[in-house]
Order: structure tokens, then sequence, then C-alpha cells
């Protein structure tokens, strides 16, 4: 049995590692929002290639907040993915704005830049570029169409640690980004944890107020802020795990190229592999037609699955009736269709030959 994914055995290599921080806070008296925090804050800030970093509760805080910090008009349009998993949507309806879905390229599974000048408006204020699998939105057009018309950008950046675009990292490249390190995260804590990234210094001080309550003095509010705040003992595990990021990272490479030149199913529809060194292969999914059946000559050869995502955001019931169920047929596609094999830098040779004989065998 492979399973799709075991988190003890993630964490096992960082086991010393992760006694010493934890021994370190228990010790230091100090938990939440500490020498910890602002550690590992600038080790990720350094990691990404920006001035500042956040340290918040999720990645989902991590994504309203900024939105909140701009201030933009109640009901102000941002533009994300329709494809995007639902805390990308989440975070725009919880800061009271508007999220105006576009379809994504078929190829990529990210934001498509040629869609977005149909879905401006002049309520348009922000785009949220999701970058889905551990791959980089195509972030230069992007980028290129937000200056033209006076958009801010947001990067889900949740599945993308390390990832690249032209150089540069997932994190850098938009007016600010949030990541997440829960635990299945290529980054990932031991329980809850999330990071805003920006090179903007005014913002960054709103978001550490933002994130404690609004107060940047105790017991003095200036915003209506939230409580998410990081704590110490998630930040010290992070700080300890962030330097082996990058061999991992690598770990997860090595693989996907092997999925790529040997998974050979001609009903198989194989992830974009033109990118395969800037990706981090968060997730490896595959599309399948039939996809039940696939799913279940998997689970029969014991080889672990799962679904990113089974339904799109449009379709989820906590969003019903607010865009027609027909509105995106790509998304509809797309969710219809992925299955994740395995992967994680935890996998061995044989494990990986295991899951290419088992998908190759499929009917
Ligand atoms: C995990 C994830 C989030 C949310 O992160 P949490 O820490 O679970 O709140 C947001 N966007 C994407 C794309 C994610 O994968």
């Amino acid at each position: 049995m492979i399973p799709f994914l075991d988190l003890g055995r993630i964490n096992a290599p960082h086991q010393v590692r992760i006694r010493a921080a934890v021994e370190r806070v228990l010790s230091s008296g100090w938990y939440v929002l500490g020498p910890e925090v602002k550690a590992f804050e600038t080790a990720f800030a350094r990691y990404v290639g920006v001035d500042h970093c956040i340290g918040v509760a999720n990645g989902l805080e991590a994504l309203t907040l900024v939105l909140k910090a701009w201030s933009f008009p109640a009901g102000s349009e941002v533009i994300v993915p329709s494809n995007a998993y639902i805390a990308s949507v989440l975070a725009i309806t919880q800061a009271g704005l508007t999220p105006v879905l576009v379809e994504p390229d078929q190829r990529t599974y990210t934001l498509d830049p040629t869609r977005l000048a149909a879905a401006l408006t002049p309520s348009t204020k922000a785009i949220l570029p999701v970058h889905l699998y551990g791959r980089v939105t195509a972030m230069e057009p992007l980028m290129a169409f937000a200056t033209q018309h006076g958009l801010l950008v947001l990067e889900d950046a949740a599945q993308a640690h390390g990832a690249t675009y032209l150089n540069r990292q997932a994190g850098a490249w938009g007016h600010a980004a949030g990541f997440s390190f829960y635990p299945t995260k290529n980054l990932g804590a031991l329980g809850d944890a999330g990071a805003i990234t920006t090179n903007d210094a005014d913002l960054a001080a709103q978001l550490r107020m933002w994130r404690n309550y609004g107060s940047a003095q105790k017991y003095y509010n200036n915003v209506p802020g939230h409580n998410s705040r990081l704590d110490e003992l998630q930040a010290a595990i992070l700080a300890e795990k962030l330097p082996f990021l990058t061999e991992e990272n690598e770990r997860r490479r090595q693989i996907a190229r092997r999925y790529v030149a040997e998974l050979a199913l001609p009903s198989l529809i194989l992830p974009p592999a033109d990118a395969i060194d800037q990706d981090v292969w968060h997730l490896f999914v595959v599309r399948h037609p039939d996809r039940d059946a696939f799913l279940e000559h998997l689970r029969q050869h014991g080889v672990g699955t799962d679904v990113h995502y089974p339904v799109s955001p449009h379709r989820q019931v906590a969003y019903a009736h607010q865009w027609p169920a027909d509105a995106f047929p790509i998304a509809d596609q797309l969710h219809r269709e992925v299955v994740s094999l395995p992967l994680n830098p935890t996998l061995t040779a044989e494990e990986v030959s295991r899951v290419i004989e088992v998908v190759n065998g499929f009917r």
C-alpha cells in the first residue's frame, strides 16, 4: 500500500530538530508573537526574496487580511481563477468584496492572462492569481495588465513555496502574497500557520496591526483587526524545516520528472512539463476522462490518491445561486477529471516505480 500522503513520514527526518524547537519554546515562557516568530519572518522573507514577511494564523487569514488592509470600497471586484481552491474565493467574500471568476488556462490550470480584459469593470480593484499545484501563474503578462489598469495583485502562494517564474519566486511578484503552512504544504507546520510577503513597508505595518486586533500599541486599536497571530511553537518548527525546503522541492522534481517520462497511459492527460524545474510539485495532478474507474483501479492496486478538487467553487453550496451552474465549463471539466498521484519528498524510487506500473496497467 502506498499512501497518498503520510504526514508522520514527512516530518520524521526533522524529528530531532522539531523536538529541540519545542523544548526551546517551552522553556522560553513566551508563546505567541515573540522572537521565534520574528526570526522565522526574517528567514522566510529572505528565502522568498522580499523585504517583509508577516506571520499569521493560516493561509486563508493571510489572503483575507491583505484584502481588508487594502481598504477597497465595499463590493469592489477581485478577479480570481474559476478552478481555485475555495479559500481564495472565501478570502474575497470575507473581506466584503466580490469575486469575479475567470476560467483558467486549460494547460497550466492557472489564471489565463488573455481572459483578464473581458473580466475588467470600473469596480475591478485587484487580481488574485492562484499558483495551483506548485506552478507559478504567468506573472509577467498579469503584472503588465495590472499596472496598465491600476490594479493590485495578491498572489495565492499557498501551494508554491520556492516555485519560480522568470527566476523570481512565488510571493515576490505581486504587491503582496499569502502563504499557508498547513501540514500538507511543501513547507508545513504541525498545526495551522500562514504568512504574508510584501515589499510594501506601509502595508506590512498595517498588517502587523490587522493580525493582532488592529493594535500597534497594546489596548489601542487602530483598525477592526482579527486575532490572526502566529504562535512561537509553529514558527520555531517552521524555522527548523525551512533550510531543507530547497532540497525537498528538488526531490519532488526528481519524482515529477520520472512520472512525466514514464507514465504512458494514452488516455491520461499529464501535467504541463515545460516548467518542470521551476514548479515545486505540491501536487502531481493527472486527468482521466473516466475518473471513477481510474480511481477504483488505483485503489484496488494499493495506490493512494486524492482529488484536488471535486467541486468547482461556483458550484459549492456555500455560494449557491451566486453564479449560473454552467457558467464555467473549463473549471467544471477540470474538477470532473483531476486525480492527484502520490508525490512527496519521502517517496522511495520503488514506490514511484510501483505507482507508474499500476497507472500504466489501467485497462
Ligand atoms: C491551503 C490553501 C489555502 C489556505 O490555507 P489554510 O492555511 O488552510 O487556510 C489557500 N489557497 C490554496 C491554494 C491552498 O492550497
